[in-house]
């Protein structure tokens, strides 16, 4: 009497990585098994098979729905027993949905965190949840608790940087919004917990506040996105408590200084100081209320739900005390913030019949130079000339409106950047650790992940570099790791063929003929444009298998995690990064200090390269190395740090795009699993023995299906003769001094006929 309805069969789309995950190869569609049935609109559900003929089954849902479908389409489930196992290597089919299913599982009980072999898998909450606090860390810490979590991933980092006297690094990583930086911060809080006792664990805590107001900012995906990358370094002592530490950033968006999204806002730190400053600091600097500031107002977003700026800017100043900033650098830290936000009230007006134009002579300019200390002459020629030398003379040329919008918003964005610079220098001299450096590290790394948006930039194209050049270093390491426990167990190993991603990191770091030097080739020309420069790749890079020309001024790149189309437009200009001589020579004569410590930073910047080939800049008024350039370098050096380390891997997911808490979407979770490889991890870990279970409860579990009576109750005898009688391979399983080891899908096997038995 069932009701029979046969729906139309959805389209899956069987890419390559797709099909290698579902192994239904090896399963028998059995009566009464579970099957995974994926609907129309992708998600995936779970059925009952009620019998199969020929290529066709007739599957039950859970609604009551019966239907009819092709048998090839099923995906095999996993047992009711593992369901929300913590790692999914214990589960016996390991497919796409049975991974999705036990994620969500877990996550609908509030266990974000579940282990993929190795790797820590954490999805946002997007609420607080009761994991967290002294007594979770304590129970971490003395073994009582072993679910998975960053607690305990953290303790195995302590645990194995003091017995093998080696530096370790926790590198988390994700889409924006997935949970990266509070991941990190919950790291540090189990770090200060279990290393603390000195006084320098609170300064590194207060090093977060700090950094987040000047580095992060509200965008549409996240309320407080870091818009850089950071590495923080923990240094401990012999006697395993901390004695120091150092950050590194890596790129930050300058860019969101002078212009940004409707609906976003740039950094937090210019709301927090509108909101929050006496009354006496407010004079002083002369600020108003944010809306009264262009670059604030542009974008028509002021504040965040939930979130009291002026109470985070007490916050900060306190953070700042206690990283020993002095109030009276404080007050120039907040003057430089003032200097930025009125540079970008500072308006031109056309003074001749060539276009050219000069700054009014307003409260924004005036308010601009009592702030960084020159006078108001001055400042107006930077914002209106440029000298250039010709042979040996120097001429002066005028500027026209929107070279010297440019002008202005490039002082302005590198007056924040130098300031950040600074702050983080000041923070590393707070936290200095002593000479006599003897004990080790673990250093936490907490960089954007892959983005691919629907128009992707110059910023995307770092980004992505990146995270290839991380990517690469996960699958050198498991993959090592992997090939190194077989060979120590005796097993043979049969090369499992891995994603590997040399030819697109060829495709960028290739000499003369890469993305990179390409691009900054193009960069040295003072012809060069966006165009000439896509033009250029498609004439050299078309042979790469990872490259393709795009119509106009785009191009894409096969990622590790997907296409990316990048359009070039700005990337010259945002490789260049001009600031003109005449604005660095203008902040070195100011009187106040910042600016000219600034102004002498960026000066040994452009005459000492650390890396790479100078390049010159479009005027020739300057030298220094392009933005990628510098960018590869720390790149290049943070992957060599990364490898002196034993390395802990937290992959953080975005479960919803809302963001809201209890909302789990398929698609999106499954995209990011593909994205940062957690799927390729676990299935590489299982070639070997992935199920395990004690002597014990396996006899306890199927001992009864035994059909005759063994000799010895012991459970290991029980064990050997269960597995006897199901005929199970030698080569499937492996008996240990308390476990047994399963390959993939062995116990599945038992645990049908259990359950047709029972
Ligand atoms: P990312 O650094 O990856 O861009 P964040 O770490 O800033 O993302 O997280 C974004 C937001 O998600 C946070 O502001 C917080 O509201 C929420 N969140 C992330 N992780 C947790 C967690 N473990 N518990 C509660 N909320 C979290
Ligand atoms: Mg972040």
């Amino acid at each position: 009497d069932l009701d029979t309805v046969v729906m139309p069969l959805p389209s899956i789309s069987t890419s390559r990585r797709e099909r290698r995950w579902s192994d239904t190869s090896s399963y028998a569609t059995n009566k009464k098994l579970q099957s995974w049935f994926q609907l129309p609109n992708g998600n995936w559900e779970l059925g009952k098979i009620l019998s199969t003929s020929g290529t066709e089954s007739t599957i039950s849902l859970p609604d009551g729905k019966v239907l009819k479908v092709k048998t090839e389409s099923l995906v095999p489930a996993n047992p009711d027993i593992l369901d929300g196992v913590d790692d999914l290597m214990q589960l016996s089919y390991l497919n796409e949905p049975s991974v999705l299913y036990n994620l969500q599982y877990r996550y609908n009980r509030d266990m974000i965190y579940t282990k993929a072999g190795p790797v820590l898998v954490a999805i946002n909450p997007f609420k607080e949840v009761p994991l967290y606090g002294n007594n979770y860390i304590e129970a971490y810490k003395n073994k009582s608790m072993e679910s998975p979590h960053v607690y305990a991933i953290t303790d195995t980092a302590i645990r194995e940087m003091i017995r093998d006297e080696v530096n370790q690094s926790i590198i988390i990583s994700g889409e924006s919004g997935a949970g990266k930086t509070e991941t990190a911060k919950i790291a540090m809080q189990y770090l200060a917990a279990l290393g603390g006792g000195s006084g320098i664990e609170y300064e590194i805590l207060k090093t977060n506040p700090i950094l987040e107001a000047f580095g992060n900012a509200k965008t549409l995906r996240n309320d407080n996105s870091s818009r850089f990358g950071k590495l923080i370094e923990i240094h401990f002592s012999e006697t395993g408590k901390i004695s120091g530490a150092k950050i590194q950033t890596f790129l930050l968006e300058k860019s969101r200084v002078v212009q940004c999204m409707e609906g976003e806002r740039s950094y937090h730190i210019f709301y927090q100081l509108c909101a929050g400053a006496s009354p006496k600091l407010r004079e002083k600097i002369n600020l108003k209320i944010a809306s009264e500031y262009k670059y604030l107002r542009q974008s028509n977003c002021y504040t965040i739900t939930g979130v009291d700026d002026a109470e985070r800017f007490h916050a900060v100043m306190e953070a700042l005390d206690i990283v020993h900033v002095s109030k009276e650098n404080q007050e120039s830290v907040f003057a430089m913030l003032a200097a930025v936000l009125w540079l970008g009230n500072v308006s031109f007006s056309v003074v001749d019949n060539e276009n050219h134009v000069e700054p009014m002579a307003d409260e924004g300019l005036t308010t601009v130079a009592k702030l960084i200390g020159c006078n108001v002459g001055e400042l107006k020629l930077a914002l209106s000339t440029r000298k250039m030398r010709v042979g040996n003379d120097t001429i002066v040329q005028k500027l026209t409106l929107s070279q010297a919008i440019d002008t202005r918003d490039a002082l302005a964005k590198s007056i924040y950047s130098c300031l950040f610079d600074w702050l983080v220098e000041q923070v590393n001299k707070s936290l200095a650790v002593g000479k006599r450096r003897t004990g080790r590290s673990i250093s936490i790394l907490d960089i954007y992940g892959f983005e691919s948006f629907e128009r992707n930039s110059f910023e995307q194209f770092c980004i992505n570099y990146a995270n290839e050049r991380l990517q690469q270093h996960f699958n050198r390491h498991l993959f090592k790791l992997e090939q190194e426990e077989y060979i120590q167990d005796g097993i043979d190993w049969a090369k499992v063929d891995f994603e590997d991603n040399q030819d697109c990191l060829n495709l960028f770091e290739k000499k003369p003929l890469g993305l990179l030097s390409l691009l900054d080739e193009e960069s040295t020309f003072p012809n060069g444009t966006d165009l000439t420069f896509a033009n250029k790749l498609k004439q050299h890079l078309n042979s790469n298998s990872c490259f393709r020309g795009e119509r106009g001024k785009a191009f894409s790149v096969s990622h590790y995690a997907g296409e990316v189309t990048y359009d070039t437009t700005g990337f010259l200009e945002k490789n260049r990064d001009l600031l003109h001589l005449d604005s660095i020579q203008l902040l070195s004569s100011c009187s106040c200090h910042l600016p000219q410590i600034f102004a002498s930073n960026m000066l040994t910047q452009t005459e000492k390269p650390i890396v790479g080939h100078l390049y010159k800049a479009g005027g020739a008024d300057s030298q220094k190395l392009s933005v990628a350039t510098k960018f590869k370098g720390q790149l290049f050096q943070l992957m060599q740090r990364l490898e002196n380390t034993t390395p802990h891997f937290i992959r953080c997911i975005k479960p919803n795009n809302s963001p809201s808490p209890g909302s789990y979407e398929q698609g999106l979770v499954l995209q990011q699993l593909r994205c940062c490889g957690v799927l390729e991890v676990v299935r590489i870990s299982r070639c070997g023995f992935p199920t395990r279970m004690s002597h014990q409860k396996f006899a306890r579990r199927y001992g009864f299906l035994l059909l005759e009576n063994v000799a010895s109750q012991d459970p290991l005898s029980v064990s050997v003769a269960i597995l006897h009688q199901f005929d199970i391979m030698p080569e499937m399983y492996q008996v240990g001094y308390t476990k047994l080891f399963f390959r993939t899908g062995q116990i599945g096997v038992l645990e049908d006929t259990r359950n047709r038995t029972l």
